[in-house]
């Protein structure tokens, strides 16, 4: 089973869970890890099951970035809002580094995921 990892900054938490349920049945055919507020609210409003790592800002985007690196994760959605400043901009750059680093698949806005996810290609 392939992984996918699901993060939203706070501004775009909404979309996510918008976006998780509207494509439930699809995700629920991956394996799925998040940072810990996204994961939480993918468990209880989408009712997916997904592996929490840490929040954020606690080094959750690096836990997830260091999955990338050792080949773990097939394909990131990460729902990043532009209009907001995030303690830990480097994590969040580093993550998207890795991503292009490695050719992972990395979604940053919901217009992409929608894309990626309809068309099974993941
Ligand atoms: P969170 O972390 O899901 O724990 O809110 C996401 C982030 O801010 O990068």
């Amino acid at each position: 089973m392939k992984t996918l990892a699901l993060i939203a900054h706070d501004g775009k938490k909404a979309d996510m869970v918008a976006f998780a349920t509207f494509n439930r049945e699809k995700l629920s055919g991956y394996r799925l890890i998040a940072t810990a507020t996204t994961g939480k609210l993918l468990v209880e409003k989408v009712g997916l099951e997904v592996e929490r790592l840490l929040s954020g800002p606690y080094g959750g985007d690096a836990q997830i970035a260091a999955r990338v690196a050792q080949g773990e994760v097939h394909g990131v959605f990460f729902f990043v809002d532009p209009l907001d400043k995030h303690p830990h901009d480097p994590d969040i750059q580093t993550l998207l580094r890795v991503c292009n680093v490695h050719n992972v698949p990395l979604a940053t806005n919901v217009a992409t995921a929608d894309l990626i996810i309809s068309t099974e290609a993941l």
